[in-house]
């Protein structure tokens, strides 16, 4: 081979690679992204075990991007919104994969949040947030029974949340992977209570795992998000 006629096979090699590439993005843009867990698997145990953790992130998590990214590849307009801005405004998503960007997209953005509210050892509610958790519900300790016996209410698949809603914290839950967000509330802590976020280690014993995930509550994180929306 003579050195134009190499340039000339890489030249085209290259070309063939971009043009793939070209291909596989107007097929399925990858829109949406699996996002790091930030810590390691097995950083909440004994709380949540790591096998737990790494089924919940790698593959549900991951299911859940997957699904929302195939589902917009119908709608290419909604390409630059994030999962929130989808999940705030569903009465603007076409009908054909409403309810799929609804599923896909709530698991989306609220296994992005769960990841972010859980760490070990950050004690408990602080400042503004404890005095409003105070204002209330009484007390950090009667917030934490209320919270728990709502989130064990929840019949079948959901989520216990903590939201900010017309400037008042309130307990609520949802079905499924449905979001306060679409509701017009600021959810700042969700508690995960489908099974698959406990059964390996709590089977059918969902309010052990309530009590348990009192402790690896990321407070600090939760603080954060009540000062950003009660601005
Ligand atoms: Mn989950």
């Amino acid at each position: 081979m003579n050195r134009r006629t190499a340039i000339h096979t890489i030249a085209t090699a290259t070309a063939a690679l971009a043009s793939r590439d070209l291909v596989a993005q107007a097929a399925a843009p990858a829109v949406h992204k699996l996002p790091p867990l930030g810590y390691d698997f097995d950083a909440l145990e004994p709380v949540i075990d790591a096998q737990t953790m790494q089924i919940h992130h790698d593959k549900h998590h991951a299911a859940y991007v997957a699904k929302l990214n195939e589902a917009l590849t119908q709608a290419p307009d909604l390409a630059g919104k994030s999962a929130e801005d989808l999940l705030k405004h569903l009465d603007e998503i076409p009908e054909a994969i409403r309810t799929a960007v609804r599923n896909n997209g709530g698991g989306h953005a609220n296994h992005t949040h769960f990841w972010q509210v859980l760490k070990k050892g950050s004690g408990g509610p602080q400042g503004a947030l404890l005095k409003a958790i105070e204002k209330n519900f009484g007390s950090f300790a009667k917030w934490q029974e209320a919270f728990s016996a709502a989130a064990m209410k929840q019949f079948g698949s959901g989520w216990g949340w903590l939201v900010l809603r017309a400037g008042k914290l309130t307990i609520e839950t949802t079905a499924n992977q449905d979001t306060p967000l679409s509701t017009g509330g600021v959810p700042i802590l969700g508690v995960d209570v489908w099974e698959h976020a406990y059964y390996l280690k709590y089977q059918n014993r969902r309010a052990d795992y309530l009590k348990a995930i009192q402790d690896v509550i990321n407070w600090e994180y939760v603080g954060t998000l009540h000062s950003q929306s009660a601005k």
